[in-house]
């Protein structure tokens, strides 16, 4: 299944975006009934993570606890000032993957996908590519 990009348009400088619902989108789009999906964040501020969606208080602890540990002034050296969204990008992480089956991300009862927004307001774009059985 070719390659897509969902562009995602982030509201705050630190933002946890639920795209569950368009990474199924694609998945039915694509016609995959069994396969893995891959998502991948093409930048270094921001990650990709699967959590809870059923209590929003989830993603604000997270963030939350993100911002606690890692300060936005903190010493750092990069010029740009954004040392702690880089930080953040690499803790996270810059990709992960779902199964599907039966044309369903194989997703825990709670569980949804995150696009994480740590040095925002900004468009990014999520890839997402499809590997079908
Ligand atoms: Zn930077």
């Amino acid at each position: 299944m070719k390659l897509e990009q969902l562009e995602i348009k982030s509201r705050r400088r630190e933002e946890l975006i639920d795209v569950t619902g368009p990474v199924q989108k694609y998945i039915e789009k694509a016609g995959i009934r069994d396969g893995i999906v891959i998502l991948y964040v093409p930048h270094t501020t921001a990650a990709v993570t699967i959590n809870e969606n059923a209590d929003p208080d989830v993603t604000r602890d997270i963030l939350y606890k993100l911002q606690k540990e890692i300060p936005q002034q903190d010493g750092y050296h990069h010029g740009e000032g954004n040392s702690d969204a880089h930080v953040k990008s690499s803790i996270i992480g810059a990709s992960t993957q779902v199964i599907v089956a039966d044309g369903r991300l194989l997703l825990g009862t709670w569980q949804g996908i995150y696009f994480c927004e740590f040095d925002g307001p900004r468009t990014r774009r999520l890839q997402i590519k499809a590997i079908s059985d």
